[in-house]
């Protein structure tokens, strides 16, 4: 199952991420894009993609 890596170090929680993924599989949690729903992602890359701050760092495969 695919799933977005977040450097929460670099996360300014700008929100661009939770609108960009059409699963939504993050939200914004205490100041930090969070993975709430990780079961729904589908591994396109469009929130590492939108991340202005390069916080996604990868899109992990299991
Ligand atoms: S787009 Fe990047 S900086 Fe903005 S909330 Fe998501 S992870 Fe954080
Ligand atoms: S890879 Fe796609 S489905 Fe998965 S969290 Fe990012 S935008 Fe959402």
């Amino acid at each position: 199952m695919p799933r977005p890596i977040i450097n929460t170090d670099e996360c300014s929680a700008c929100g661009i991420c939770v609108d960009t993924c059409e699963q939504d599989v993050i939200e914004i949690v205490r100041d930090r894009a969070t993975v709430v729903n990780e079961e729904s992602c589908i591994g396109c890359g469009d929130c590492m993609d939108e991340c202005p701050m390069g916080a996604i760092e990868d899109i992990e495969e299991d």
